[in-house]
């Protein structure tokens, strides 16, 4: 590997000047295509128009960890019955803890997309469209949830709330009705089912579940 240091020229393609132009290295700040900013990263910067021209190569881990490391956190607001069929959906998916499953569900669906694919965006688009107008999506936002996204999950949510004109929360909620639209969703005696299900299930030794335990014991003593 090639160890560029600080104050030292190389000539390379300018885009901005459309011309080979001799470039300086330095270190700053870099904005990735995803708006990421990474700090420290040594760059070389075209000498005519200063734009970076090039990255040395002794900062390319540096910006891998960065862009995996960095998560945005979002919170959303949902109807509490939304985060019951999440529940249900991942209990039966076989997973043992539920008390962080609309999030569980809404990475899980936006890793299926694949990168660069449109048509398998297409299609997951049509599957969010199609459930938009469902009747749970109505229903007042009780439940706050926290979710973090590394950037490649947030790129991959941007292109979604592009395809299927949803904002950021609305896309959350779609998604949480799609991964739990089996045939009947909106029937009552679904929703029932999906609450009796979870009310039925053995009991987890989650946090959530031990409070809610607790709460009942003092409340019947
Ligand atoms: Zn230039």
């Amino acid at each position: 590997m090639k160890v560029y240091l600080e104050g030292e020229a190389i000539r390379a393609i300018c885009e901005t000047c459309n011309s080979r132009q001799e470039a300086t290295f330095r270190y700053d700040s870099i904005k990735m295509e995803d708006g990421l900013v990474i700090d420290g990263v040594m760059q070389a910067f075209c000498n005519n128009c200063g734009s970076s021209l090039v990255i040395a190569p002794q900062s390319t881990p540096k910006i891998r960890q960065a862009r995996t490391k960095v998560s945005k956190k979002t919170s959303f607001r949902l109807p509490r019955i939304l985060a019951d069929i999440a529940s249900c959906v991942v209990a039966k998916a076989g997973a043992r803890y539920v008390d962080r499953a609309p999030e569980f569900l809404y990475k899980a669906s936006l890793s299926s997309l694949l990168d660069e694919d449109p048509q398998q965006l297409e299609k997951l688009s049509q599957k969010l469209i199609a459930v938009k107008s469902n009747e749970l999506l109505k229903l007042p936002g009780n439940h706050k949830v926290t979710v973090s996204l590394n950037p490649v999950l947030y790129e991959k949510a941007k292109l979604l709330q592009e395809a299927t004109q949803c904002s950021q929360s609305e896309l959350f909620r779609v998604i949480l009705v799609a991964a739990g639209a089996e045939p009947g969703l909106d029937s009552p005696k679904y929703l029932r089912r999906s609450v009796a299900l979870l009310d039925s299930a053995p009991p987890r030794k989650t946090p959530r579940r031990s409070r809610k335990a607790s709460v009942l014991e003092k409340v019947s003593s």
